[in-house]
């Protein structure tokens, strides 16, 4: 796919499987939510397109599982290489086909594309070791060894980071894969199948297949080839997924959506405590680690209101192609109605809307796609949909609470538990209420300061699983344990074994 056709202009985007380039006899318009435009024709994958990418990965599998570590993290750098020389292209064509910004783009997501293959391939050279042990003077030595075929499926609202988040550590781990990005959101994984082979992937080892989730997404997930399926997306596609898998027992990873709690105690630095909870409109609310849940001690309800609506009602929403644009649109238009639908429901249920509560009709009609206005709420029912259910748009609630328990038991008051922000001025209570927390991630007094040697992942209806550092070596190999007696040696030096 050459990207100088990018903006306005059709183009083509077919299947990346064996190293080649494959259409499908359909296609499906891949349209940009800045302004609706069809910005390209992609490939329409189904049950065909997903076995032969399944073959063309197991038949890739035998020559890079016994592809020397080294040499495979010398290709991920390569191909960590390839992403930064493209950031400018990928950012560009990542915010075109999903609305995110593009200062984010150039300047936080693309580069940490990159860092994606330069942690797992260093993890892979020099972390992933475990001590051996001995038992009864047996040693105890324990490998990671690649597992094969993996399917890893992605969500739009950051394609690339969280396709790349699953290819790097899959791929350093000696293991092929089918690749599938969302339908809302396909080209950038297309860019990385080219880049990848720039780099001196081998044909075969990373594949993409493009197309709707019912369709090749569910083909892919059934194949009973596939050795693991790692997935980023909402709960309703996670329980189809594991349906599918448990009838070949395949392994699952699954990260997905929050209601996460943004608890702000009386004595936090409140400014700061704002400052973080109007981030939470970032991509337009469509994060899923986003504290959608403001919880805020009683005695400074007003005063963080106050601050709060100040600020956000300074964020300039506008074309994320903007440097100066703080939201963008949402990712498609019936998203943006299923959001206000959270919205009017809400209201009609007697909440109180202190802050937008509504489409923003003019830069819709400006620029032509579906923009929404950053939205607080207060006085809903704590049990209501709006304060329960993941509407991943910028829409916030806030309840209020007295003193540490009241706090902890409405923080984990939800059916999710990905991640928990907790702002405090006391570094004894932050302690005591992160050690109570349900949460996959626990954030004090910051949000958003990842670590890939970190696990990440969620409790309860945010996921199974964790990911990052050893944690995806762990998911992405079959772990073996090989038990050496001191008996029975005939010869030890090995010099024959060499010739
Ligand atoms: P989604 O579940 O609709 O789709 C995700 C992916 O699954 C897409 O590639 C889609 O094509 C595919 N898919 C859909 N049906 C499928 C099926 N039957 N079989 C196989 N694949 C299928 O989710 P979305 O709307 O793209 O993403 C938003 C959701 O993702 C939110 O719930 C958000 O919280 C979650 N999310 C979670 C994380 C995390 O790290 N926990 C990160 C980002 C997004």
């Amino acid at each position: 796919m050459n990207v100088t056709h990018i903006a306005g202009i059709d183009v083509r985007t077919d299947h990346w499987i064996g190293g080649q380039r494959v259409s499908s006899p359909g296609t499906f318009e891949d349209v940009s939510p800045i302004d609706g435009t069809v910005i390209a024709q992609i490939a329409r994958g189904g049950a065909d397109e997903a076995a032969q990418a399944v073959r063309a990965a197991q038949e890739a599998f035998p020559g890079w599982s016994a592809t020397s570590k080294a040499e495979r993290a010398r290709v991920l750098h390569a191909i960590a290489d390839g992403v930064e020389r493209r950031i400018e292209d990928l950012a560009i064509v990542e915010t075109t086909d999903n609305g995110a910004l593009i200062r984010s783009h150039r300047r936080g997501v693309m580069p940490r594309v990159a860092h994606n293959f330069r942690f797992f391939a260093d993890y892979l050279t020099e972390s992933l070791v475990h001590e051996d042990f001995e038992t009864r003077g047996h040693r105890n030595h324990v490998t990671w060894d690649p597992a094969g075929v993996c399917v890893l499926i992605s969500p739009w609202n950051a394609p690339l980071m969280l396709a790349t988040w699953k290819v790097a550590p899959a791929l350093a781990a000696g293991n092929t894969v089918v690749l599938k990005p969302s339908e809302f959101s396909p080209l950038t994984a297309s860019l990385l199948a080219d880049i990848a082979a720039e780099a001196g992937l081998p044909d075969g080892v990373l594949n993409v297949v493009q197309g709707l989730g019912p369709e090749v997404g569910a083909a892919l997930v059934a194949d009973p080839g596939v050795a693991r399926i790692s997935f980023t997306g909402s709960v309703p596609t996670a329980k189809s997924i594991a349906a599918a898998a448990a009838a070949n027992l395949t392994p699952v990873s699954f990260e997905l959506g929050g209601k996460s709690p943004f608890v702000v105690f009386a004595d936090a630095d409140l400014d700061l405590a704002v400052q973080n909870a109007v981030e939470q409109y970032d991509n337009a609310g469509q994060v899923c680690l986003s504290g959608t849940r403001l919880l805020v001690e009683e005695p400074i309800r007003q005063a963080f209101i106050d601050l709060f609506v100040e600020r956000a009602s300074a964020l300039r929403q506008g074309d994320p192609r903007d440097e100066t644009t703080d939201i963008g649109p949402s990712i498609h238009a019936a998203h943006l109605a299923k959001v206000d639908g959270f919205v009017q429901r809400a209201r009609d249920e007697g909440g109180t809307v202190v802050l937008g509560g509504e489409p923003n009709a003019e830069t819709s009609r400006d620029l032509g796609g579906p923009y929404y206005r950053p939205t607080l709420f207060v006085d809903t029912d704590p049990s209501s949909e709006i304060s329960t259910e993941e509407i991943f748009g910028p829409v916030l609630v806030l309840h209020t609470f007295n003193g540490e328990d009241e706090a902890v038991q409405q923080a984990n008051g939800s059916e999710f538990g990905l991640a928990a922000m907790v702002f405090t001025g006391d570094a004894d209570r932050a302690a005591r209420v992160a050690d109570q927390l349900v949460a996959g991630t626990v954030w004090v007094n910051c949000f958003f300061v990842r670590d890939l040697r970190a696990p990440f992942g969620g409790s309860r209806m945010s996921g199974i699983g964790r990911e990052g550092g050893t944690w995806s070596f762990d998911f992405f190999c079959d772990l073996k344990n090989t038990v050496t007696s001191p008996h029975g040696w005939t010869r030890t030096d090995g010099a024959e074994d060499h010739g």
